[in-house]
């Protein structure tokens, strides 16, 4: 069956606009495009490629405000964070105009040793590449995918979430206005249902997914059959560990932020808050009163925190994950009960005395509720810390040296932030292991990802 495609405020669950998914031939159309875009963008210089990012980067500046608030009317982030995402689109767009050409020099051989005259790798872009893109940073997750692809000469094919058709558009719409040719990015209003249509497609070379697990195993399964590179970005369920020697208050406050970031619904939110028992009282303490003290209402407000979740299904899933900790004998220290008025509304929730029986403990929870663990060592806490199926971010808070070096050694995660929150930049790589995917996002690892890696070899 074809899934709905509509924009629909997760304040009010009002029906905003709803759109008709592309029947076949828009697609077929759509990917011929794709191909003709490919055999302009791939001839082209880095110095003409950086141009129109440059372009698009000064697009999103200048409309900042305006593309703001339509994520936020579809998916319900706060204005100020949808601005602040809009800000870090440009970041990236600039920063891979400016490094790609150097990110994908030819590296070069010793020739003696393989018994040429020269020898090198060169990298080449590989074609249209299908993203398969979330609605929680309907902006970000987009850029990160196509800043660097279209950079290193392929073509994008977004198939955005059915949750932010208007956000898709608009994507689409700004490419072509920062000059981009013809079929360099375009995007597909379809349902998860014509992916396996698309990925199979000759035309189509790669896909990106970014997404539940559920998700990446259906897309992996089809490029599997298909023999096509994929790139996937999962699920987290990130830990954060808290030991004695850690600043407790800052601890407490990074930790509300980053649980709560983006309404609670981001992979690498920190969501299983990991505590030593030395410092357990003063940091659940703390902890609960900064996340007690999170506004949650309107997202076009300014004084909001937290605004409701970005669709009905997921604040069911968040309220039933509460609700069976509670029945197992979890206790629910803040929030936990939804308020009684239209939209997907969840208040910021810490639920403590989490055990391996409960949900809570090894599913990811995508919305403002914190399971908080008591550890009596360093050795628990990283035990607790690991067992789950989940690899994406990980968190820890300690001034020991020791200890630091030791969490870097044992944490099994794409990435590690020591007293601070667990964030992505352009200039690092960014991924996941287990079942949080596989490949790496932004950086120069980010770039290569989408390329035929050519050895030259000349006698
Ligand atoms: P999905 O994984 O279902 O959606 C992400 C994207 O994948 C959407 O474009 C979706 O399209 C598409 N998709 C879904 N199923 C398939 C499929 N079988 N084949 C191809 N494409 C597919 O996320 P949900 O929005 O349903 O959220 C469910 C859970 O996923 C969340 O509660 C959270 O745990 C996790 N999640 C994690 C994210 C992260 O950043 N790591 C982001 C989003 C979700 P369509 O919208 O048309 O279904």
């Amino acid at each position: 069956a074809a899934v709905a495609i509509a924009s629909v405020s997760p304040a009010t669950g009002e029906v905003l606009k709803t759109f008709d998914p592309m029947p076949e031939d828009r697609i077929d159309a759509a990917l011929d495009r794709a191909m003709g875009g490919f055999d302009k963008v791939r001839h082209l210089s880095f110095k003409e490629r950086g141009e129109w990012m440059r372009a698009l980067a000064d697009l999103l500046d200048d409309e900042r405000d305006e593309i703001a608030a339509l994520m936020t009317t579809e998916m319900g982030k706060t204005l100020a964070a949808a601005k602040a995402e809009v800000t870090k689109c440009a970041y990236a767009c600039r920063f891979y105009a400016g490094r790609s050409a150097g990110f994908l020099a030819d590296e070069p051989a010793d020739p003696a040793a393989v018994g040429a005259h020269l020898a090198y790798a060169h990298y080449q872009p590989l074609g249209p590449v299908l993203a398969i893109m979330p609605w929680n940073f309907p902006l970000w997750q987009v850029m990160r995918f196509a800043a660097p692809a279209l950079m290193a000469g392929n073509v994008g094919l977004l198939k955005h979430a059915s949750n932010v058709p208007q956000t898709a558009l608009r994507l689409e719409d700004l490419f072509k206005r920062a000059g981009f040719p013809e079929g360099a990015f375009q995007t597909l209003l379809i349902g998860s249902d014509a992916v396996e249509r698309v990925l199979t497609d000759d035309r189509v070379r790669a896909a990106t997914l970014t997404g539940s697990e559920a998700a990446g195993r259906s897309v992996a399964a089809i490029a599997g059959r298909a023999l096509k590179k994929t790139v996937l970005e999962l699920g987290g369920s990130d830990p954060f560990v808290v030991m004695p020697s850690a600043d407790l208050d800052r601890a407490a406050q990074v930790a509300a932020t980053s649980r709560c970031l983006n309404n609670g619904q981001s992979c690498i939110s920190a969501k299983r808050f990991i505590v030593h028992a030395d410092a357990y009282d003063a940091f659940a303490e703390a902890f609960v009163g900064r996340m007690s003290a999170m506004t949650l209402g309107d997202p076009m407000a300014s004084d909001t925190d937290v605004g409701p979740l970005a669709t009905e299904q997921g604040r069911t899933d968040v309220e039933e994950q509460v609700a069976d900790a509670r029945e197992k004998g979890a206790r629910v220290l803040c929030g936990g009960e939804r308020p009684d008025r239209p939209g997907w509304w969840y208040p910021p929730t810490v639920v403590a005395g989490i055990t391996p029986e409960m949900r809570m403990w090894s599913e990811e929870v995508f919305g403002p509720v914190a399971g908080l663990y008591k550890v009596g060592s360093y050795d628990e806490a990283v035990a607790v810390a690991n067992d789950t199926t989940f690899g994406l971010g990980a968190n820890a808070w300690t001034t020991d040296p020791g200890e630091q070096e030791q969490f870097v050694a044992d944490l099994e995660s794409g990435q590690v932030f020591l007293n601070g929150m667990t964030t992505s930049y352009p200039e690092l790589p960014f991924g996941g292991v287990k079942n949080s995917g596989y490949g790496r996002e932004l950086s120069a690892h980010g770039i290569r990802e989408f390329c035929n890696l050519k050895t030259v070899w000349v006698a």
